[in-house]
């Protein structure tokens, strides 16, 4: 096996990560094959040879100092996940540092690992343990967190918090007249329809379970959360999905429970929820196909 410079330059140049070695003033003395390919595709000709790293990392408060702290050997290595966004794609990178002696002097190596892959499964991955797999809405895992984040936001600002707490009404019978299948395709049609009523970035649509759905309202007084319960019901009977022998008119309709509250420190968040399904459950006594609310003050 040959030993010799050109033999190591190309073992190198083979490694498909970008590989650089600095030098004690942060200056790139070395780049392999890979870094340099990566360069020309971005229209960096001079490929940064001679260049300083640290104004290549725009000086990053992270990345300078653990370099330098690797370069006076202070530590050992050093590793940094960033984003490199250009205009035509998002890409992730790993950064690896490691020191190496030359000729008595400290270097660093530094390599740079493409991780997009990775990061996009990692985020689709985070996403679906955020959403139900038949509706595609967010689930109640989510809504739980979304819910108590709303809910110390309102604490903090003193905004009133809304809740809305949505069931289908006599689903049961819906499953037992039309089968389980079909079911599951008024499920998701009512959510299509529901989650368009989720539009600012305080407001949540959530399947909270079975055929049960929550709308969480951030920063929404009473009147409003009332208004929009009312537009849901309506909603809700314009779809005119048939439902076999139920009530005057033999359709699909939900009940709502709304409550709202301007959330206190000392108060719990479950007392909201509590009151939009004391709420839901007068809405249901009351006959069906519309909306109760539950007074908290
Ligand atoms: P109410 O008007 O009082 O709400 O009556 P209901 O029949 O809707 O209430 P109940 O809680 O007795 O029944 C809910 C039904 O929802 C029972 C269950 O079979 C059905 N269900 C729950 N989850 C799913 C699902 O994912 N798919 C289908 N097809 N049905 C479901
Ligand atoms: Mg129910
Ligand atoms: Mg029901």
């Amino acid at each position: 096996m040959p030993t010799t410079e050109p033999f190591y330059r190309k073992a190198l140049d083979a490694i498909e990560h970008h590989i650089a070695i600095i030098d004690h003033n942060g200056t790139i003395r070395f780049v392999n094959q890979a870094w340099i390919q990566f360069a020309d595709s971005i229209n960096e000709q001079h490929h940064w040879l001679g260049y300083s790293y640290w104004k290549l990392f725009n000086n990053n408060e992270v990345v300078v100092p653990q370099l330098q702290r690797l370069l006076a050997g202070e530590q050992e290595q050093f590793q940094h996940e960033y984003c490199f966004h250009s205009e035509q794609q998002q890409r992730w990178y790993l950064l690896t540092a490691n020191p190496m002696e030359w000729q008595g002097q400290r270097l660093v190596l530094v390599s740079h690992c493409d991780i997009t892959a990775q990061k996009n499964t990692e985020q689709q991955v985070r996403e679906l343990t955020l959403q139900d797999s038949l509706t595609t809405l967010p689930n109640r895992r989510h809504f739980t967190q979304f819910f108590d984040q709303e809910w110390r936001r309102g604490a903090r600002q003193q905004q009133p918090l809304s809740l809305l707490l949505l069931d289908i009404d006599r689903f049961k019978w819906y499953n037992d007249s039309y089968g389980h299948q079909q079911g599951d395709r008024c499920l998701q049609q009512i959510a299509g329809l529901l989650s368009q009523f989720a539009q600012r970035p305080g407001d949540l649509m959530a399947r909270y379970g079975g055929e049960e759905f929550v709308l969480v309202l951030a920063n929404t007084p009473a009147s409003a959360a009332q208004r929009i319960a009312e537009k849901l019901v309506e909603a809700v009977n314009k779809l005119q999905i048939p439902h076999q022998d139920v009530g005057p008119d033999p359709i699909v309709t939900v009940s709502i429970g709304v409550a709202t509250q301007i959330p206190q420190p000392d108060l719990e968040q479950a007392q909201l929820f509590k009151a939009a399904d004391l709420a839901l459950y007068q809405a249901k006594k009351q006959g069906r196909n519309r909306f109760a609310y539950a007074d908290l003050n």
